[in-house]
Protein backbone atom coordinates (compact mmCIF):
# COMPACT_ATOMS: atom_id res chain seq x y z
CA UNK A 1 0.00 0.00 0.00
CA UNK A 2 0.93 3.43 -0.11
CA UNK A 3 1.92 3.35 3.54
CA UNK A 4 3.92 0.69 3.48
CA UNK A 5 5.99 2.84 0.56
CA UNK A 6 7.24 4.80 3.89
CA UNK A 7 6.42 8.63 2.78
CA UNK A 8 2.78 10.02 2.02
CA UNK A 9 1.87 7.66 -0.67
CA UNK A 10 2.54 10.40 -3.42
CA UNK A 11 6.09 9.25 -4.74
CA UNK A 12 4.75 5.80 -4.73
CA UNK A 13 2.01 6.86 -6.91
CA UNK A 14 4.16 8.72 -9.04
CA UNK A 15 5.91 5.97 -9.78
CA UNK A 16 3.40 4.02 -9.99
CA UNK A 17 1.59 6.11 -12.56
CA UNK A 18 4.33 6.54 -15.03
CA UNK A 19 4.96 2.93 -15.09
CA UNK A 20 1.67 1.59 -17.48
CA UNK A 21 -1.15 2.84 -19.14
CA UNK A 22 -3.03 0.22 -17.67
CA UNK A 23 -2.31 1.88 -14.14
CA UNK A 24 -3.59 5.13 -15.82
CA UNK A 25 -6.99 3.60 -17.31
CA UNK A 26 -7.77 2.12 -13.73
CA UNK A 27 -7.62 5.69 -12.69
CA UNK A 28 -9.45 7.14 -14.69
CA UNK A 29 -11.85 4.60 -13.93
CA UNK A 30 -11.63 5.27 -10.37
CA UNK A 31 -11.89 9.16 -11.02
CA UNK A 32 -14.92 9.05 -13.06
CA UNK A 33 -16.90 7.72 -10.08
CA UNK A 34 -15.12 10.18 -7.58
CA UNK A 35 -17.53 13.25 -7.61
CA UNK A 36 -20.59 10.83 -7.13
CA UNK A 37 -18.75 9.18 -4.29
CA UNK A 38 -17.51 12.17 -2.68
CA UNK A 39 -14.33 11.66 -2.76
CA UNK A 40 -13.17 14.76 -4.12
CA UNK A 41 -12.33 17.72 -1.87
CA UNK A 42 -11.05 21.32 -1.35
CA UNK A 43 -8.26 22.63 0.51
CA UNK A 44 -8.02 26.51 0.75
CA UNK A 45 -4.63 28.56 0.60
CA UNK A 46 -5.07 31.99 2.32
CA UNK A 47 -3.84 35.56 0.04
CA UNK A 48 -2.85 38.10 2.04
CA UNK A 49 -2.72 41.66 1.60
CA UNK A 50 0.51 43.34 1.90
CA UNK A 51 -1.18 46.35 3.66
CA UNK A 52 -3.36 44.53 5.97
CA UNK A 53 -1.48 41.39 6.51
CA UNK A 54 -4.78 39.78 6.50
CA UNK A 55 -6.12 37.71 3.94
CA UNK A 56 -8.16 39.52 1.11
CA UNK A 57 -8.95 35.88 -0.52
CA UNK A 58 -8.21 32.10 -0.74
CA UNK A 59 -7.28 29.58 -3.74
CA UNK A 60 -9.02 26.20 -3.56
CA UNK A 61 -7.09 23.90 -3.91
CA UNK A 62 -8.57 20.29 -5.52
CA UNK A 63 -7.46 16.76 -3.51
CA UNK A 64 -8.93 13.43 -4.27
CA UNK A 65 -9.25 10.78 -1.50
CA UNK A 66 -8.57 7.67 -2.85
CA UNK A 67 -10.43 4.58 -1.15
CA UNK A 68 -6.78 2.93 -1.14
CA UNK A 69 -4.49 5.02 -2.16
CA UNK A 70 -4.99 8.33 0.37
CA UNK A 71 -5.03 11.69 -0.79
CA UNK A 72 -3.60 12.02 -4.33
CA UNK A 73 -2.21 15.67 -5.46
CA UNK A 74 -3.95 17.43 -8.39
CA UNK A 75 -0.49 17.48 -10.39
CA UNK A 76 -1.18 13.64 -10.28
CA UNK A 77 -4.66 13.75 -11.44
CA UNK A 78 -5.41 16.82 -13.12
CA UNK A 79 -3.56 15.84 -16.43
CA UNK A 80 -5.36 12.29 -16.61
CA UNK A 81 -8.86 14.92 -15.87
CA UNK A 82 -7.76 17.04 -18.75
CA UNK A 83 -7.53 14.09 -20.98
CA UNK A 84 -10.57 12.21 -20.37
CA UNK A 85 -12.71 15.36 -20.30
CA UNK A 86 -13.72 14.59 -16.95
CA UNK A 87 -12.55 17.88 -16.03
CA UNK A 88 -15.71 19.44 -17.15
CA UNK A 89 -18.01 17.58 -13.98
CA UNK A 90 -15.37 18.07 -11.92
CA UNK A 91 -14.58 21.79 -12.72
CA UNK A 92 -17.94 22.42 -12.18
CA UNK A 93 -18.27 20.58 -8.97
CA UNK A 94 -15.07 22.33 -7.66
CA UNK A 95 -16.56 26.11 -8.61
CA UNK A 96 -20.10 25.34 -6.54
CA UNK A 97 -18.37 23.50 -3.77
CA UNK A 98 -15.53 26.79 -3.43
CA UNK A 99 -18.57 29.61 -4.10
CA UNK A 100 -20.99 27.56 -1.73
CA UNK A 101 -17.94 27.72 0.61
CA UNK A 102 -17.44 31.16 -0.02
CA UNK A 103 -21.13 32.27 0.54
CA UNK A 104 -20.79 30.52 3.88
CA UNK A 105 -17.49 32.94 4.65
CA UNK A 106 -19.75 35.93 3.82
CA UNK A 107 -22.21 35.19 5.88
CA UNK A 108 -20.31 34.63 9.20
CA UNK A 109 -19.14 38.22 8.54
CA UNK A 110 -16.23 37.49 6.43
CA UNK A 111 -17.71 39.32 3.48
CA UNK A 112 -14.92 40.97 2.02
CA UNK A 113 -12.55 37.26 1.09
CA UNK A 114 -12.62 36.76 -2.74
CA UNK A 115 -12.54 33.08 -3.81
CA UNK A 116 -10.04 31.95 -6.41
CA UNK A 117 -10.51 28.55 -8.13
CA UNK A 118 -8.09 27.48 -10.96
CA UNK A 119 -9.46 26.65 -14.66
CA UNK A 120 -7.61 24.39 -16.74
CA UNK A 121 -6.94 25.21 -20.54
CA UNK A 122 -9.42 22.02 -21.50
CA UNK A 123 -12.07 23.74 -19.67
CA UNK A 124 -11.79 27.40 -20.76
CA UNK A 125 -11.90 25.62 -24.49
CA UNK A 126 -15.87 24.75 -23.08
CA UNK A 127 -18.25 27.25 -24.40
CA UNK A 128 -20.48 26.15 -21.42
CA UNK A 129 -17.86 27.41 -18.90
CA UNK A 130 -19.79 30.70 -19.16
CA UNK A 131 -23.48 28.72 -18.01
CA UNK A 132 -21.43 26.83 -15.62
CA UNK A 133 -20.13 29.72 -13.77
CA UNK A 134 -23.25 32.04 -14.09
CA UNK A 135 -25.49 29.07 -12.78
CA UNK A 136 -23.03 28.36 -9.69
CA UNK A 137 -23.25 32.15 -8.87
CA UNK A 138 -26.77 32.49 -9.25
CA UNK A 139 -27.60 29.41 -6.75
CA UNK A 140 -25.14 30.40 -4.57
CA UNK A 141 -25.55 33.76 -4.59
CA UNK A 142 -21.92 34.01 -4.50
CA UNK A 143 -20.70 38.18 -5.60
CA UNK A 144 -19.28 37.66 -8.84
CA UNK A 145 -16.97 39.94 -8.26
CA UNK A 146 -15.33 38.09 -5.06
CA UNK A 147 -14.94 34.94 -7.64
CA UNK A 148 -11.73 34.98 -9.13
CA UNK A 149 -10.82 32.12 -12.06
CA UNK A 150 -6.81 31.67 -12.65
CA UNK A 151 -5.92 30.40 -15.72
CA UNK A 152 -2.65 29.71 -17.16
CA UNK A 153 -0.85 30.97 -20.32
CA UNK A 154 -1.54 27.77 -22.24
CA UNK A 155 -5.26 29.02 -22.17
CA UNK A 156 -3.76 32.15 -24.13
CA UNK A 157 -2.39 30.23 -26.54
CA UNK A 158 -5.55 28.93 -28.13
CA UNK A 159 -7.52 31.24 -30.81
CA UNK A 160 -6.73 34.59 -29.61
CA UNK A 161 -10.54 35.83 -31.00
CA UNK A 162 -12.47 32.59 -28.88
CA UNK A 163 -10.15 33.19 -25.71
CA UNK A 164 -10.80 37.38 -25.63
CA UNK A 165 -14.42 36.70 -26.17
CA UNK A 166 -14.61 33.97 -23.23
CA UNK A 167 -12.54 36.03 -20.82
CA UNK A 168 -15.06 39.39 -21.94
CA UNK A 169 -18.04 37.74 -21.32
CA UNK A 170 -16.60 36.77 -17.88
CA UNK A 171 -15.78 39.69 -17.23
CA UNK A 172 -18.59 40.94 -18.51
CA UNK A 173 -20.17 38.79 -15.40
CA UNK A 174 -18.12 41.25 -12.91
CA UNK A 175 -16.09 38.34 -12.36
CA UNK A 176 -12.44 38.75 -12.22
CA UNK A 177 -9.36 36.83 -14.01
CA UNK A 178 -6.24 35.75 -12.65
CA UNK A 179 -2.83 35.03 -14.60
CA UNK A 180 -1.49 31.88 -12.78
CA UNK A 181 1.94 30.83 -13.04
CA UNK A 182 3.34 33.78 -14.85
CA UNK A 183 6.59 33.47 -16.21
CA UNK A 184 6.37 29.59 -16.85
CA UNK A 185 4.69 29.47 -19.98
CA UNK A 186 5.75 30.68 -23.59
CA UNK A 187 5.38 33.44 -21.67
CA UNK A 188 4.93 36.66 -23.64
CA UNK A 189 4.92 40.12 -21.42
CA UNK A 190 2.50 40.93 -24.65
CA UNK A 191 -0.51 38.98 -22.67
CA UNK A 192 -0.72 41.41 -19.92
CA UNK A 193 -2.05 44.01 -22.44
CA UNK A 194 -3.63 42.19 -25.18
CA UNK A 195 -5.82 39.73 -23.16
CA UNK A 196 -7.99 41.58 -20.25
CA UNK A 197 -6.60 40.22 -17.20
CA UNK A 198 -6.49 41.74 -13.61
CA UNK A 199 -4.35 39.78 -11.44
CA UNK A 200 -0.74 37.94 -12.20
CA UNK A 201 0.58 35.32 -9.95
CA UNK A 202 4.33 35.36 -10.20
CA UNK A 203 5.16 31.80 -10.50
CA UNK A 204 6.57 30.05 -7.45
CA UNK A 205 10.13 29.21 -9.27
CA UNK A 206 10.57 32.78 -9.41
CA UNK A 207 10.05 33.34 -5.96
CA UNK A 208 12.34 29.98 -4.82
CA UNK A 209 15.69 31.44 -5.33
CA UNK A 210 15.01 35.15 -5.38
CA UNK A 211 17.66 36.12 -2.64
CA UNK A 212 20.22 34.25 -4.15
CA UNK A 213 19.63 34.56 -7.96
CA UNK A 214 19.97 38.12 -9.31
CA UNK A 215 17.98 36.95 -12.78
CA UNK A 216 15.22 35.62 -10.91
CA UNK A 217 15.34 38.60 -8.43
CA UNK A 218 15.30 40.72 -11.77
CA UNK A 219 12.34 38.91 -13.59
CA UNK A 220 10.60 39.58 -10.76
CA UNK A 221 10.74 43.44 -10.96
CA UNK A 222 10.26 43.88 -14.30
CA UNK A 223 6.89 41.46 -13.55
CA UNK A 224 5.95 44.04 -10.80
CA UNK A 225 6.61 46.99 -12.91
CA UNK A 226 5.01 46.36 -15.90
CA UNK A 227 1.71 44.85 -13.76
CA UNK A 228 2.05 47.91 -11.88
CA UNK A 229 2.42 50.03 -15.06
CA UNK A 230 -0.82 48.24 -16.41
CA UNK A 231 -2.67 48.64 -12.92
CA UNK A 232 -3.36 44.79 -12.60
CA UNK A 233 -3.08 43.06 -8.89
CA UNK A 234 0.42 41.17 -8.13
CA UNK A 235 0.13 37.98 -6.44
CA UNK A 236 3.51 36.18 -5.26
CA UNK A 237 2.86 32.50 -4.83
CA UNK A 238 5.32 30.02 -2.96
CA UNK A 239 6.40 32.76 -0.39
CA UNK A 240 8.02 30.18 1.89
CA UNK A 241 11.01 32.59 4.22
CA UNK A 242 10.67 35.71 5.55
CA UNK A 243 13.58 37.01 3.34
CA UNK A 244 11.43 35.97 0.32
CA UNK A 245 8.52 37.74 1.71
CA UNK A 246 10.86 41.17 3.19
CA UNK A 247 12.23 40.93 -0.32
CA UNK A 248 8.41 40.90 -2.11
CA UNK A 249 7.13 43.97 -0.09
CA UNK A 250 10.10 46.25 -0.77
CA UNK A 251 9.31 45.96 -4.76
CA UNK A 252 6.08 46.44 -3.87
CA UNK A 253 4.47 43.46 -4.66
CA UNK A 254 0.72 43.71 -3.78
CA UNK A 255 -0.51 39.94 -2.45
CA UNK A 256 1.45 37.16 -1.42
CA UNK A 257 0.31 33.04 -0.79
CA UNK A 258 2.78 30.40 0.21
CA UNK A 259 3.57 28.33 3.13
CA UNK A 260 5.47 30.95 5.16
CA UNK A 261 1.76 32.09 6.50
CA UNK A 262 0.11 28.62 5.73
CA UNK A 263 -0.13 25.53 3.82
CA UNK A 264 -3.54 24.72 2.08
CA UNK A 265 -5.59 23.71 4.70
CA UNK A 266 -9.76 22.29 5.16
CA UNK A 267 -12.11 25.24 5.42
CA UNK A 268 -12.84 25.03 9.28
CA UNK A 269 -9.25 25.43 10.31
CA UNK A 270 -8.68 28.74 7.50
CA UNK A 271 -11.55 29.98 9.55
CA UNK A 272 -10.22 29.58 12.60
CA UNK A 273 -6.46 30.89 11.97
CA UNK A 274 -8.38 33.84 10.25
CA UNK A 275 -10.32 34.83 13.40
CA UNK A 276 -7.22 33.90 15.53
CA UNK A 277 -6.04 37.19 13.73
CA UNK A 278 -4.50 36.42 10.61
CA UNK A 279 -1.69 35.07 9.30
CA UNK A 280 1.44 37.77 8.94
CA UNK A 281 4.74 37.51 10.24
P1 LIG B 1 -1.45 26.37 -8.73
O1 LIG B 1 -2.78 26.84 -9.11
O2 LIG B 1 -0.29 27.15 -9.21
O3 LIG B 1 -1.47 26.26 -7.15
C1 LIG B 1 -0.39 26.55 -6.32
C2 LIG B 1 0.32 25.30 -5.90
O4 LIG B 1 1.46 25.65 -5.11
C3 LIG B 1 -0.52 24.40 -5.00
O5 LIG B 1 -0.16 23.06 -5.24
C4 LIG B 1 -0.07 24.82 -3.62
O6 LIG B 1 -0.30 23.83 -2.62
C5 LIG B 1 1.39 25.03 -3.85
N1 LIG B 1 1.99 25.94 -2.89
C6 LIG B 1 1.41 26.95 -2.20
N2 LIG B 1 2.30 27.59 -1.42
C7 LIG B 1 3.48 26.98 -1.62
C8 LIG B 1 4.80 27.19 -1.08
O7 LIG B 1 5.08 28.07 -0.28
N3 LIG B 1 5.78 26.35 -1.55
C9 LIG B 1 5.53 25.35 -2.45
N4 LIG B 1 6.56 24.58 -2.83
N5 LIG B 1 4.30 25.13 -2.97
C10 LIG B 1 3.29 25.94 -2.55
P2 LIG B 1 -1.27 21.92 -5.40
O8 LIG B 1 -2.37 22.16 -4.42
O9 LIG B 1 -0.57 20.60 -5.36
O10 LIG B 1 -1.86 22.16 -6.85
C11 LIG B 1 -1.05 21.99 -7.97
C12 LIG B 1 -1.74 22.49 -9.23
O11 LIG B 1 -2.88 21.70 -9.54
C13 LIG B 1 -2.28 23.92 -9.08
O12 LIG B 1 -1.22 24.85 -9.23
C14 LIG B 1 -3.27 23.95 -10.22
O13 LIG B 1 -2.63 24.17 -11.45
C15 LIG B 1 -3.81 22.52 -10.22
N6 LIG B 1 -5.10 22.51 -9.52
C16 LIG B 1 -5.38 22.46 -8.20
N7 LIG B 1 -6.71 22.46 -7.96
C17 LIG B 1 -7.30 22.54 -9.18
C18 LIG B 1 -8.68 22.61 -9.61
O14 LIG B 1 -9.63 22.63 -8.84
N8 LIG B 1 -8.89 22.66 -10.96
C19 LIG B 1 -7.85 22.67 -11.87
N9 LIG B 1 -8.15 22.72 -13.18
N10 LIG B 1 -6.56 22.63 -11.49
C20 LIG B 1 -6.29 22.58 -10.16
MG1 LIG C 1 -3.70 28.60 -9.04
MG1 LIG D 1 0.05 29.11 -9.47
MG1 LIG E 1 1.82 26.72 -9.98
Amino acid sequence: SAKRSGGNGLSFYAREMSASSAEKLVLETHLRHAVQRGELFLNYQPILNGQTGRPSGVEALLRWKHPQRGVVAPDRFIPLADESGLIVEIGAWVMREACTQGKRWHRQGMDDLSVSVNVSAVQFAQPRLLETVRTTLEDTGFPPEKLVLEITESVLMKDAETTIGMLKALKNMGVRISMDDFGTGYSSLSYLKRFPIDIVKIDKSFVRDINEDEDDAAIIRVIIALARSLRLTTVAEGVETPEQYGFLRREQCDRFQGYLFSRPVDADLLEQRIRAGGFDV
